[in-house]
């Protein structure tokens, strides 16, 4: 059965004018405390106590930063707040995984998920409320952009999902975790809101913070092709492409941001990106759409295409969505599309649909639809 919980509604309404410090780095705060009147030779160590309250503990409150001088807790609650929003909805799918809607201001929300497996669990992460792609299959591409999510926004919801599973403070690193992974594959285009979703992302790499390294960490884009070089020299996380089809006339459909980057300039900087190799391999996602782009001929297409990139393939079954026009893949063709792929040297794993009874799988985020569910209740 799907356990779900509604949350009272009394997210941030933005009437509390005080600055929110979470989502600064080390020098963000550093000026944050200096600006209050720190004296400049314990600004470093102070703005050093707040990262690891913050990013290490979890804090939400600056009176319980029990390391850090009572006049400066003071003064920073008079000065900052510490905003992550509210979770307001909470569902949970029988296989396990979880997703919250949460609340950052009046009309901005997003959905992230929790998919756990036996010894470890991924965190997908929403980069902006709605998303300006329009991919023809997928229901958040149904929802307008409200506007891209802050470092704090994005951070916030590896709070949230901390706060539910209770993992506070940050474990050791090799410790198991609930959650190991990072995915920036909820609602938006990670790469269209670089700027925050790298801050966000350093933070969140920081072993003094967050501390979920690179090796861990995986940005999905459609393919905004002039940032994946900066996305590989700055972060050098792992690298997913939504690549969907393999003829730019049936991309240009699909993921319609292929007309302006399309397919050969993706694959050029695919190619270019620093950190594929042998063990980090990029990965190819590729939905499988009934009589759309699961032909044999698309899978041999699509083998000749990424030949030379340490890549591996994986095959999304179609989730659908109210008002979806597409189908799912027989099961025989993803196997045979499967094989074609395989048999050349990629591993092309068929990724099992996690959460769909919750609307939790690939491409089924929609958060304006979640508040309308959750106040009908
Ligand atoms: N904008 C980024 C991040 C979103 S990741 C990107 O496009 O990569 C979400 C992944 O789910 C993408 O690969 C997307 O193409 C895929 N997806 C979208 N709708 C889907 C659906 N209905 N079924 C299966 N996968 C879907």
């Amino acid at each position: 059965m799907i356990e779900s919980t509604l949350v009272e509604n009394n997210g941030a309404d933005g009437l509390d004018t005080r600055r929110s410090i979470l989502g600064m780095d080390r020098e963000g705060l550093a000026e944050a405390v200096r600006a209050i009147g720190e004296p400049s030779e314990s600004v470093a160590m102070r703005a050093r106590q707040l990262f690891h309250w913050l990013y290490h503990r979890g804090a939400r409150d600056f009176g319980l930063m029990s390391s850090i001088s009572s006049r400066l807790r003071d003064e920073l609650t008079k000065h900052y707040r510490i905003e992550a929003g509210k979770v307001i909805d909470i569902q949970r799918s029988t296989d396990g995984t979880r997703k919250w809607l949460v609340r950052f201001g009046p009309g901005i929300h997003v959905e992230t998920v929790h998919i756990p497996e036996n010894d470890r669990g991924a965190i997908c992460v929403s980069s902006q409320v709605g998303c300006t792609l329009n991919c023809r299959f997928c229901h958040t591409g149904t929802q307008r952009l409200v506007r891209n999510l802050e470092p704090g926004e994005i951070i916030a919801q590896l709070f949230h999902a901390r706060d539910q599973l209770g993992e506070w403070p940050t474990p050791r690193d090799g410790a198991s975790r609930l959650i190991s992974n990072v995915v920036m594959m909820g609602m938006g285009e990670p790469l269209y809101n670089y700027e925050n979703v790298s801050r966000a992302l350093k933070l969140i790499m920081d072993g003094e913070g967050i501390a979920i390294s690179r090796r861990r960490i995986t940005l999905s884009t459609a393919g905004v092709v002039p940032m994946i070089e900066r996305c590989g020299a700055e972060l050098g996380v792992n690298l997913a492409i939504s690549l969907h089809a393999v003829r730019n006339d049936i991309r240009d459909e699909l993921v319609p941001i292929n007309r302006k980057y399309p397919i050969s300039d993706l694959l050029a900087a695919c190619r270019r990106y620093p950190s594929s190799s042998n063990a980090r391999r990029i990965t190819f996602e590729y939905v499988m759409l009934k009589e759309i782009n699961d032909s044999l001929s698309d899978a041999r297409e699509l083998v000749r295409l990424i030949a030379g990139i340490p890549a591996k393939v994986n095959l999304i079954p179609f989730n659908p969505w109210p008002g979806s026009s597409y189908e799912c893949s027989s099961d025989e063709s993803i196997r045979s599309f499967a094989k074609v792929v395989n048999e050349a040297g990629y591993a092309s794993p068929v990724r099992v649909p996690r959460g769909r009874d919750i609307m939790a799988a690939c491409g089924q985020l929609k958060s304006d639809s979640q508040v309308l569910r959750a106040n009908s209740r």
